[in-house]
């Protein structure tokens, strides 16, 4: 596949993830850029195949079977035509040529694939490794949320401070946190440090049992403290993150409503919502306590946590 018919390919997709092209033309904003989309999900990206080096994958195979020996003229032409990453990982000679990355010495696709995506790992808020980011497909919520929190944690949903750098203008008053209307908005400050916010940490955990409050700074290791003070608390696994995830993402609807439909900031409407969303996806997955009612489920959440 020509590296302009791949390149398209990526564009497409692309395009697809970010919802495409509005009225008048205008590009929506790709948040991630393909290359991190492609990253593996433990690195801040989706894990979706890159498409260019799956093709190259394919042509190592190519290369693998014209080395042993099955078809030279194939091979010439092939040698003439790509010289890529994966070469220097062939080694021998024509009769015990091996493929080195793998423990077998026999060349497969994915073993090569694989090999040319760790190369793309880079630094940022995209990771060599981050527990965080693979933590949040596991856990038993619906993928619409799951895709939130991944961009939660990867700085890319539309705060005011991003929206800024990205050149869309806003006025002074209008950067303001919409939960206090004093500091400025971003994502350290509005989910977690704000003041209009902390009560909902602290009726939140203490509805769970188990009183916690934003002591760190950077928001994965907040989401990291948490989620070890639920372990101490026999929280089963994949419901550790849940009622995090859940606040955040109640937390962000009453951002926009209040952003875009004039809504006014209301803490125990919040605190509503929050625990309703959590009784809906206490239906999630494996269910070792049937739950009945929302009236009991809002008596004792640790019915469906633990
Ligand atoms: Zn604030």
């Amino acid at each position: 596949m020509p590296s302009r018919v791949a390149k398209e390919i990526s564009k497409f997709q692309s395009n697809f993830l970010w919802g495409g092209v509005v009225e008048d033309n205008k590009r929506r904003i790709h948040w991630v850029s393909w290359k991190n989309v492609c990253l593996p999900i433990e690195c801040g990206g989706l894990g979706l195949k890159n498409i260019s080096d799956f093709n190259m994958s394919l042509l190592n195979k190519w290369r693998w079977r014209i080395l042993k020996g099955e078809d030279s003229l194939w091979f010439n032409l092939l040698k003439a035509r790509y010289r890529d990453i994966a070469m220097n990982s062939f080694c021998g000679g024509k009769d015990e040529v091996c493929w080195r990355v793998s423990g077998d010495g026999i060349f497969s696709v994915a073993s090569c694939y694989s090999l040319i995506a760790r190369k793309r790992i880079p630094c940022g808020p995209f990771e060599k490794f981050n527990e965080v980011l693979s933590l949040i497909w596991k856990m038993d919520i619906p993928y619409k949320i799951k895709a939130f929190g991944w961009r939660f944690f990867v700085n890319r949903l539309p705060f005011k401070d991003l929206l800024l750098v990205r050149d869309i203008v806003l006025s002074p008053e209008n950067l303001k946190c919409v939960f206090c209307g004093i500091d400025p908005e971003n994502r350290e400050h509005s989910f977690l440090k704000c003041k209009g916010v902390e009560v909902v940490w602290r009726e939140i955990s203490s509805w769970i049992g188990k009183p916690w409050r934003v002591i760190e700074e950077e928001c994965k290791a907040c989401f990291m403290d948490w989620y070890s003070v639920c372990k101490k608390n026999k929280v089963k696994v994949n419901k550790l993150g849940v009622v995090w995830i859940a606040t955040m993402w109640i937390l962000w609807i009453s951002r926009n409503g209040i952003c875009f439909w004039n809504e006014v900031w209301d803490v125990n409407n919040t605190l509503w919502k929050i625990k309703s969303l959590l009784w809906k996806w206490s239906f999630f997955g494996e269910i070792t306590h049937p739950i009945s009612s929302f009236y009991e489920f809002n008596k004792d959440p640790l019915l469906f946590l633990s």
